[in-house]
């Protein structure tokens, strides 16, 4: 069975209630291809305004979920609270959360495994930072935090991997088409090796640095390229383009 092309929708600290709502109104309303899985991740305040207006079959995620159960923990969300709204998804292990809030491998694979545990898919996001590509250190980077996963959970079905070269986040740098695949194909085959040929052949493995509507094009015509994870563009109409990659 073909990988079903999945694009998501970071919209990081952005938005306003008027904005986002608008924002969904824009995508719920523009022609879109059926073939393409649609997950948005509003700012958290906004999951259950997102929830309200976005129609199905496009679907919500958090933008991080805690590792603990419901309880003493001041600022969180639980995997259950997620549950309770509806929400579906959520992302783990965005760089901005590893490098500003200093998210460690582990830290990222538990908050994992209790996602899974509890039903929520996870598009979990993994990337090298410029000095670590220079040093030839981008495969090594990537399967160390993919590895942390593995440590944890066996069932990567409702994993989808985002990869995102921290360089190219929100820098107007995108990885070239060649540079991307390259990963992808490493990552796949670290999946095939660590973890099954099953997960190697099912997951999708998904590109995310300055995707846009003019270069979503080609780097969808990649064959390790099974989709998007989109910043800044998601917030503007061009998202629906990237969402039409394939048409
Ligand atoms: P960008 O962000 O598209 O603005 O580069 C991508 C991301 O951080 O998920």
């Amino acid at each position: 069975m073909p990988r079903q092309f999945f694009v998501g929708g970071n919209f990081k600290m952005n938005g306003s209630a008027e904005t986002i709502k608008k924002i969904i109104e824009h995508i719920n309303d523009a022609e879109k291809d059926p073939k393409t899985e649609v997950v948005i991740a509003p700012p958290a305040l906004y999951l259950l305004l997102a929830r309200e207006h976005l129609k199905a079959p496009l679907e919500i995620a958090a933008q991080n979920v805690f590792d603990k159960p419901n309880g003493a923990f001041t600022g969180e969300i639980s995997v259950d609270q997620l549950k309770d709204a509806n929400i579906t998804w959520t992302l783990l292990g965005h760089s901005e959360r590893r490098v500003v809030l200093q998210e460690d491998d582990a830290f990222v694979a538990s908050k994992t495994k209790a996602a899974l545990d509890g039903g929520i898919g996870v598009i979990f996001c993994c990337g090298e930072s410029l000095e670590q590509r220079e040093n030839n250190d981008t495969v090594k980077v990537v399967t160390s935090q993919l590895k942390a996963v593995k440590e944890k959970v066996s069932d990567w079905s409702k994993i989808v991997v985002a990869y995102e070269p921290i360089w190219a986040i929100g820098t107007g740098k995108v990885a070239s088409t060649e540079q991307a695949q390259e990963v992808h194909k490493a990552i796949r085959e670290w999946l095939k090796n660590e973890v099954s040929e099953k997960a190697a052949e099912e997951t999708r493995i998904i590109y995310g640095g300055s995707v846009s509507e003019k270069n979503c094009k080609d780097l969808c015509k990649q064959p390790d390229i099974d989709g998007f994870l989109v910043g800044g563009a998601s917030l503007k109409p061009a998202f629906v383009d990237i969402i039409n990659s394939h048409l």
